[in-house]
């Protein structure tokens, strides 16, 4: 399947603060300094912008902006995030972060299933004419999100990803974005500092617990090109075609035009 990933931003989270390299000419810091007039400078999660999906009946993709793991989010704004997506099972949804140890930390909550269960009820109260579906536990992990890491290089990785692959998700995907150093991911399978032998995945090759892999050159008026990053595309893009793992190459540096043997455009591939 090949085609744009996502139909519809959701951003329910303003501002943010930079975690590692990869967030130095970050557009949503840049977009909340422009718009500083209007605001406190503070991270906000605007519960006011919550129940727009639920409103849509149209099957639509939803990539949500920001990072809502950032640690002036609290555990209840991201609970109603899952209730709405719980109670929207006609959308898709894709949430990325640069926070991975606290989205892993977040999932493996015990009572998370009961909290997403009363936020989905309270929004469905609270909504105005919005129609809600019920929520079913036994549709855990949610079956219409994705959870996804952005790394940089090959230490990001190395450190975002067995997050990732340890976080309780339907489906997995990784955005090396802004990609500013090659990624090799047999080294992060190397890197896995877990010494059990018997570890679900103690030896195995990382891609096997991924949906997609995605890739992108920084743009934007201080990107950073870098002259390696056509091979290190190549070298990820016949990484993910040996796993048989889907790839998308977002766009080039600079948004240099794109090599034709790099055009490619595969997504996850969603169950029923
Ligand atoms: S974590 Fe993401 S949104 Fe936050 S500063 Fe870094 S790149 Fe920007």
């Amino acid at each position: 399947m090949t085609g744009k990933w996502w139909d519809q931003g959701w951003t329910l989270v303003s501002g943010c603060t930079a975690v590692s390299v990869g967030c130095d000419n970050c557009w949503a810091m840049a977009m909340e300094k422009r718009l500083m007039k209007g605001s406190n400078g503070c991270v906000q999660f605007h519960n006011d912008r919550l129940a727009r999906p639920l409103r849509r009946k149209k099957s639509t993709t939803y990539a949500i902006w920001n990072d809502l793991f950032h640690e002036d989010i609290a555990d209840l704004e991201i609970d109603r995030v899952m209730g709405v997506i719980s109670a929207s099972p006609q959308h898709k949804y894709f949430l990325l972060t640069k926070r991975a140890k606290r989205m892993q930390g977040y999932f493996a909550n015990r009572e998370l299933v009961d909290r997403v269960s009363r936020s989905a009820g309270w929004l469905c109260q609270n909504g105005d004419d919005v129609a809600c579906n019920v929520y079913q536990k036994d549709r855990w992990p949610l079956p219409n999100l994705a959870l996804g890491v952005s790394v940089e290089n090959q230490e990001t990785a190395d450190n975002r990803v067995w997050a990732l692959l340890q976080t309780q998700a339907a489906y997995r995907f990784i955005n090396i974005g802004p990609a500013l150093g090659p990624v090799d991911f047999c080294k992060t399978s190397e890197a896995f500092p877990h010494q059990d032998t018997q570890h679900p995945w103690h030896n195995r090759p990382i891609l096997g617990g991924v949906d997609l892999v995605m890739m992108e050159g920084e743009s934007g008026r201080h990107a950073r090109d870098w002259p390696g990053f056509d091979n290190a595309a190549r070298s990820v893009r016949d990484q993910c075609k040996a796993t048989g793992v889907p790839f998308f190459l977002k766009q080039m540096p600079k948004k240099r035009l794109i090599p034709e043997d790099l055009k490619i455009r595969e997504t996850i591939q969603w169950g029923p």
